[in-house]
């Protein structure tokens, strides 16, 4: 028997025995010693020396065990901390997350009740650590390396969830697609790293003008960027890529092969929808880019819209 006793007593986890009166026939070191104050609880009773448990989950759980015979696990998803439990000294003296295993244990006529205790901070911190990285990894899924906007993925998925809400609600829908004129030239003049600022300038530019309208922005290909405006029509996505247009010009990044400014330039295409039809995101798309290809072959550095769906 005190073999029994000394093995539990160096064990890194917590065990207490009650008996019907909740009397503590037993408890091992490490879960009298975690405990806060009381020096000894062997014998004491546990709920006259911490009445604050009385008629929390922890109670409950050991008064099935001992009445009705019933097991329960305190999961720390539900209950974090049952038992006031510290570790750390001083001022990292701390309550921690505890899993609670309840077991009744029946001897002649007498029912007791096991409590076994698991320290699962270190679970937790993993947990939390393996949860973050996922997170950062769904981020990455999503998001363009070079300018930190949204990737075409994300674009393919925000554009179908605009899309099924328009068609759903009855709402119109518009997109931009637009993309730098001579940005190769741009490229052989300045050298890829340069063509690599460029991007990253006008994708910073789009982020903070538009995403606080709540219009989505994301690099749709090489030097090619889209725009997805819920609930507005061709007039509004006409008035803003405009707007967009003059303000790529007025960054004022120097081009001086460009063939239609000194400075980079970029053409606009757009295709909107009404509430009323219902349009596949191929055929949205495919409409905005041959608008796209068409402000490029009347000239570049202007916006062209699609006709309507009903009228194409
Ligand atoms: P257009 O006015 O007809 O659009 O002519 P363009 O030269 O812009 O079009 P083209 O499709 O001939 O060339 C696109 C260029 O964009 C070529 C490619 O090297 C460059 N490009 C694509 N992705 C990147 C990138 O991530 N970084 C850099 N620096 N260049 C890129
Ligand atoms: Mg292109
Ligand atoms: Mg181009």
């Amino acid at each position: 028997m005190q073999l029994f006793e000394q093995a539990l007593g160096v064990l890194q986890s917590g065990v207490m025995i009650l008996d019907g009166n909740y009397r503590i026939h037993f408890i091992n070191q490490w879960l009298n010693k975690a405990f806060d104050s009381t020096p000894d609880l062997q014998g004491e009773q546990l709920f006259n020396s911490y009445p604050e448990l009385e008629g929390k989950r922890i109670h409950q759980a050991i008064e099935q065990a001992i009445k009705v015979g019933l097991p329960s696990l305190l999961s720390p998803g539900l209950n974090r901390s049952p038992l006031p439990l510290y570790r750390g000294e001083g001022a990292n003296r701390e309550r921690f997350p505890q899993s609670i295993r309840v077991q009744p244990m029946q001897v002649d006529s007498q029912r007791f009740c096991v409590v076994e205790v698991q320290d699962v901070s270190s679970m937790i911190r993993r947990e939390a650590l393996l949860n973050q990285q996922a997170e950062k990894l769904n981020q990455m899924a999503l998001t363009d390396e070079l300018t930190g906007i949204n990737n075409r993925r994300h674009f393919n998925m925000l554009l179908e969830k605009e899309l099924r809400r328009s068609n759903l609600q009855g709402t119109p829908l518009s997109l931009v697609l637009f993309d730098i004129d001579f940005f190769k030239q741009y490229n052989d003049h300045f050298g890829h790293p340069a063509g690599d600022k460029c991007l990253i300038a006008i994708a910073d530019y789009l982020k903070h003008q538009l995403s606080s309208y709540g219009y989505q922005v994301a690099r749709y290909g090489g030097e090619e960027f889209c725009i997805i405006l819920p609930e507005q029509d061709v007039e509004v996505a006409r008035h803003l890529a405009e707007r967009c247009r003059e303000e790529v010009e007025q960054l004022q990044i120097q081009h001086p092969s460009s063939q239609v400014a000194q400075v980079v330039t970029a053409s606009f295409g757009i295709a909107s929808k009404s509430g009323k039809q219902s349009e596949t995101q191929t055929s949205l798309i495919l409409r905005a880019d041959n608008a796209l290809y068409r402000a490029k072959l009347a000239g570049r550095n202007r916006v062209i819209a699609s006709e309507r769906l009903d009228e194409a």
